[in-house]
């Protein structure tokens, strides 16, 4: 099953697969980014910090 959350950054509908992990990362299909699951009882989705390549111009 899926519970439908929503994006905090374009505020698109984005469905997380249950039983969701704390910190398991899930990407926005409306934005692409990266949300994190950073709460489970409610479900709460925070931008995941960008660590990889995206740095630098
Ligand atoms: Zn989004």
């Amino acid at each position: 099953m899926t519970t439908v959350h929503i994006c905090p950054k374009c505020e698109d509908q984005v469905q997380i697969s249950q039983p969701a992990r704390l910190n398991e990362i899930v990407e926005c299909a409306g934005c692409h980014c990266e949300l994190e699951i950073v709460a489970l009882n409610p479900p709460v989705l925070a931008l995941a910090p960008e660590v990889e390549e995206d740095w630098g111009e």
